[in-house]
């Protein structure tokens, strides 16, 4: 049989419940929707990990985070291997194009592919010049110097063009890099002639929420409290909201989403693009399209924005979407699906023995009865954010913890390294507000043996969640720019 193309899109931060194909009062992502329609959908699919280093490294490993020990060491290891090396190994011409900087050689986790499109920079050199652009945004970080070494590095005249581009935009403009995104991804595929893996990675739901103006007005109830958060700094709003320092209102958490709703259908219509372009080129039949985010986002649920200190549902349902050779048109699959057998699909279409422990999501008799997601132990905010969002250290208290979860297709467990418990029924509590760890003796046994079970199959201690671990620094300016993504430590 023909190895069919594999097109991995990501949606960013994106969840299940702000996309058509899950949920009909939200008709905001057509060309999901049409995927959709022509291919499937499941209904239950779940992220490893609520934040893109860990989610990503599952998706492009099949493991689970703590496998990988990736939130501690902060890099995927060379130990495993990933999609893109497994895929060249069958004969792929592989290729990424990303703007969020987790997805970068810095963290290993594009080291396997033959091209990879850093959307941050104008022209691809390889220097990275965000160093360049972050000194001037931040003075108070000290990155001057590390900058002119990097202007100096590699094409001199290329880097230079890639830091005036810089100059004459702000750090995050309207379009947040999906527009430019469809030509090179048209360009590099074009060019093959063999089979491709493109994995194309969409961020513009990511926070911050700014949209372009006509793509929020489709949205928004109130503008001027719209006008007011699009003006704000959102990163500042968002931490001081989840310390309870300064919380949003209602009606400002209310316009906070419907932002967030404009970001995920801009983001649907530049994905459009590239999919009826494929469709138009005669290249749909051949692909094995697969959309999926690599985790979800926090609206307020359980006083938690942006996708950092829990495992709630929000953080962890995502949309999972596939067409192509050999998938049912209009099938939905409502059993569990975890976003790391994204791996062994991909390898199972393109004609590869799975390695032990690896599934398919196509072969039906691999289905999971549970699902696990993990979050690592966050670090104490660096001192000039913490400066900057008029916090203090002791704000973060509650949230320097790492947890562990366990779903079925009706209840949760959630574990704590401080040694909280939650247990939930999401059947009659989908919101998961009340917490029966005191009065479901039997249920808590049972879910408590299914992660103990899992510790088990992955090969982990018996530890109820992993201690918060001494990480290694980052350079300095990987730090500014995952900074300017929102991310505090
Ligand atoms: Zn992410």
């Amino acid at each position: 049989m023909k190895q069919p193309n594999i097109l991995l899109i990501i949606l960013d931060a994106t969840r299940a419940d702000y996309c058509s194909p899950y949920n009909p009062a939200q008709p905001s992502t057509p060309a999901l929707g049409e995927l959709a329609a022509e291919g499937c959908v499941f209904e239950n699919a779940f992220a490893c990990a609520p934040w893109t280093l860990p989610a990503m490294a599952s998706i492009l490993t099949g493991l689970y985070p703590s496998q990988m020990d990736i939130e501690a060491k902060r890099v995927l290891s060379q130990d495993y291997p990933s999609l893109p090396a497994a895929l060249r190994a069958e004969g792929y011409a592989t290729f990424a194009i990303s703007k969020n900087s987790w997805l970068s050689a810095s963290f290993g986790l594009t080291r396997d592919f033959d091209d990879f499109h850093k959307l941050w920079q104008v022209l691809q050199t390889d220097t990275d010049l965000t160093q360049v652009t972050l000194a001037q945004a931040y003075p108070e970080q000290n990155l001057l110097f590390g900058a002119a070494k990097g202007i100096a590095r590699g094409n001199p005249l290329k880097n230079a063009v890639n830091l005036a581009s810089r100059r004459l935009k702000p750090l995050r403009d309207a379009d947040y890099g999906a527009r430019r995104t469809l030509k090179p991804a048209q360009q590099w595929i074009a060019k093959q002639s063999g089979p491709w893996f493109a994995m194309v990675h969409y961020l513009e739901a990511h926070l911050e929420y700014k949209p372009p103006q006509e793509w929020a007005r489709r949205f928004v109830d109130d503008w001027p409290l719209a006008e007011k958060l699009l003006a704000a700094d959102q990163t500042r709003l968002c931490y001081r909201h989840v310390t309870g320092v300064e919380r949003l209102t209602d009606d400002e958490l209310r316009v906070w989403g419907q932002l967030y709703a404009a970001e995920v259908a801009y983001q649907d219509d530049a994905m459009g693009q590239l999919l009826r372009w494929l469709e138009h080129t005669g290249r749909s039949d051949d692909t094995l399209t697969i959309v999926v985010a690599d985790h979800g986002e926090s609206l307020g649920e359980h006083s938690l924005l942006n996708h950092l200190y829990g495992l709630y549902e929000p953080l962890i349902r995502v949309p999972l979407v596939m067409r192509g050779p050999g998938i049912e048109k209009g099938k939905r699959v409502s059993s569990l699906a975890q976003t790391n057998d994204i791996y062994g699909t991909a390898l199972a279409a393109a004609g590869a023995t799975l390695p032990p422990g690896a599934r398919s999501l196509l072969d039906a008799g691999a289905a999971r009865s549970w699902i696990v997601s993990e979050y690592g132990a966050p670090r104490v905010p660096h001192h000039e954010l913490l400066t900057r969002y008029g916090l203090r250290a002791e704000d973060f208290a509650p949230f320097l913890r790492s947890l562990q979860s366990v779903r079925t297709g009706q209840h949760k467990l959630i574990i704590g390294s401080d040694g909280v418990v939650e247990l939930y029924d999401l059947a009659s509590d989908p919101g998961e507000s009340v917490n029966r760890v005191g009065d479901a003796p039997e249920l808590l046994a049972r879910m408590q043996g299914l992660l103990a079970q899992w510790r088990a199959e992955v090969g982990l201690a018996s530890t109820e969640g992993s201690a918060p671990a001494a990480r290694p620094e980052v350079a300095p300016e990987v730090a500014a720019r995952l900074r300017a993504l929102g991310y505090l430590d």
